[in-house]
This record gives structure tokens, C-alpha cells and sequence, in this order.
């Protein structure tokens, strides 16, 4: 089967089918004519990806679940040309037209999250069963971040005040410190942003408010665990100092879920319970040594929230005071 890069929506597989000697033809997936590379040029790939299904009438079609999860294709019209033609031809146990979901092993790490979430909610807390899965094995710092990188914390201006100065821009201290979902009520974490314009979203500023913004800058080189691996699954495939895709793949699912659940935002209606299972990962990330974890903001889609245990590791050197022109709520 020929195939062409436009077939792919995935970057890395896209570039490395327009990196590979390629002849003119017909793309046998799409049906466009212009450059086109033999399917097997990437078929070792997508043969361990698909041995990480097995045939399970509950489930959906393998096409689906890979185009949901990993968004590898144009469409899905092309993830099922492609992966049909790959599994017709090597010697799979189901079909593209079955009902499958990932091997037990998997399965396993899809679940482990949503088992603790409901075990710490509503069984046990302080001594769970967080110890029956090798958290270890993921859960470790994947990130540096250096002595003078710079973050932003805001906080709304009170209407009594004109401005706040630069020690009232920090974590507010341990006996007025609520839970967050990182922190449990009476431990500050000091929660930062990497833009201006992700802490108004994250503090829920609304029109006219006026808020100061406090500079913060890192005193040390610091060892975060990030939540928001963005590692490609096909790079992550043929680089060499990788382990299997499935402990890859595992690893990243794993990491999506506790993400979400770390970037939800709060709610006024909100119970603490809700934040005991992320605050005990965070436990668990600052047990292992990390000085702080990393998470995509879902208030500012392109802005990531850091949040350092020990207050102490940024300190703000500069405030500066803004006001709320424009917002932009959009609903669907
Ligand atoms: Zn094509």
C-alpha cells in the first residue's frame, strides 16, 4: 500500500514521510496524487501499537480509540485504511472491523488512577493501598527547571487597597492556607504560572478587576515531576534510550489522567474530598525528592501552572499592577 505524509496528522510520522526517498504516485489511503512511500516504511510502529489491543466485544474499534487517544491520523477514515491494510496482513487476533481495548496490562494502569481517586474519597486515606502499584515507576522528576527562570502569581487587588506589595503576592501562611488541589488545608504550596495572562484566568479575574502581579523568580535549580509530557509516541518509538511503547504509553496515559484532575479548576460548590487524591499524588511526588509538579492550566489553554513545595525556592521581586479590559468567555 502507498501512502502519503497528509494521510498522517501526527508531526513526527508526518515529517518522516517526507523525509524518506519518496516516488510519485497515487496515495492508495487518501487518493491524492503526489509523493508516496510504501506503507512498510512505517509499519513496525503501528505493528506494537496494535499488539497492545486485544479483541473485547465492550470495547470500540481499534481505529477509533487510537485516532482518540493518540490523534495519529488525518481522519478516521484514513486510521482505518491503514491500520485495516496492517492487520490484514500480519497475523493479529482481531480485525479492523472488531470490537477491541488495550491488553489487561494497560488496562491496568487506565484504572490504577481511578482506583485510588476512589479509594482515598471514600474507604481509606492515610494508609491506602497506594502502595499496590509501582507509582515509583512513573512517577519521578522529569524536569528541570534553572535558578533565575521567572513565573507570575496574581491576586486580585481588595477594594480597600491600592496596590499589594511584594510579600503579600506568596503563599498566603500555614494557618490561612485552604486546600488546593495540590495542597492539603494548612500546607501552602506556592503555585506560579508561565504567563501573565494564564494567572488572570487561574484567579478568575473578571472585567474591571484590578489586579497586581508578582514576578517571581527561581533561587535554585529545581527537579519537577511534569504532569504534561509531551514526548510524541512515534519519537519516543524509534528513539533509542527508550523502553517499550507500552511503558511508554502507559506511563503518558497514566500522567493525562492525574493531569485533569490537577488542572480542574476549583469550584465553589466544590467538597475537600475532591482534592485529597491529587494532593496525595503531590505527597508522593514530594516524597520522592521533587521540589514541585508541572500541569497544563485547562482555565488558558496554552499556559502551564508550577507548583513548588517550599515557598522559599521563588521569591518575588517585582509587582505590577493591571487591570482587567478584556475578557473573552465562550461557551459551548
Ligand atoms: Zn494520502
Amino acid at each position: 500500500m502507498k501512502i502519503c505524509a497528509n494521510c498522517f496528522n501526527d508531526i513526527e510520522i508526518k515529517e518522516s514521510v517526507e523525509g524518506m526517498p519518496r516516488e510519485n504516485g497515487i496515495c492508495e489511503c487518501c487518493g491524492a496524487e503526489g509523493d508516496v512511500v510504501d506503507i512498510s516504511e512505517v509499519e513496525d510502529f503501528f505493528c506494537e501499537l496494535l499488539s497492545l489491543f486485544e479483541k473485547d466485544d465492550n470495547g470500540r474499534p481499534v481505529s477509533v480509540i487510537i485516532e482518540q487517544d493518540w490523534n495519529i491520523f488525518s481522519s478516521i477514515a484514513s486510521s482505518d485504511k491503514i491500520l485495516g491494510d496492517i492487520l490484514n496482513r500480519n497475523n493479529f487476533a482481531y480485525s479492523i472491523n472488531d470490537n477491541v481495548s488495550y491488553i489487561q496490562d494497560v488496562k491496568e494502569c487506565l484504572n490504577v488512577w481511578d482506583e485510588l481517586k476512589k479509594e482515598v474519597q471514600t474507604e481509606k486515606r492515610y494508609f491506602s493501598n497506594v502502595g499496590a502499584f509501582d507509582w515509583s515507576a512513573y512517577i519521578k522528576s522529569n524536569v528541570k527547571i534553572n535558578k533565575g527562570t521567572v513565573y507570575y502569581r496574581s491576586r486580585v487587588i481588595p477594594a480597600d487597597k491600592k496596590e499589594l506589595k511584594r510579600k503579600e503576592m506568596g503563599c498566603p501562611p500555614a494557618d490561612k492556607a485552604t486546600a488546593g488541589r495540590a495542597n492539603p488545608i494548612g500546607i501552602p504550596y506556592l503555585y506560579l504560572c508561565d504567563n501573565i495572562d494564564t494567572t488572570f484566568y487561574e484567579i478568575r479575574a473578571v472585567y474591571l478587576d484590578k489586579v497586581s502581579v508578582g514576578r517571581f523568580v527561581i533561587q535554585r535549580d529545581l527537579d519537577l515531576v511534569d504532569f504534561n509530557t509531551s514526548t510524541n509516541l512515534f519519537y519516543a518509538f524509534n528513539s533509542e534510550n527508550n523502553d517499550d511503547l507500552i511503558e511508554f504509553i502507559k506511563h503518558k496515559i497514566l500522567f493525562k489522567k492525574i493531569s485533569a484532575d490537577l488542572s480542574k479548576p476549583l469550584r465553589r460548590y466544590d467538597t475537600e474530598i475532591e482534592y485529597v487524591p491529587t494532593q496525595l499524588i503531590c505527597e508522593y511526588c514530594k516524597h520522592t525528592g521533587a521540589d514541585g509538579i508541572m500541569f497544563k492550566s485547562s482555565l488558558h489553554q496554552t499556559g502551564t501552572n508550577i507548583v513548588l513545595f517550599n515557598k522559599d525556592d521563588a521569591k518575588c521581586t517585582k509587582v505590577y499592577t493591571k487591570e482587567i479590559t478584556n475578557v473573552t468567555i465562550t461557551g459551548k
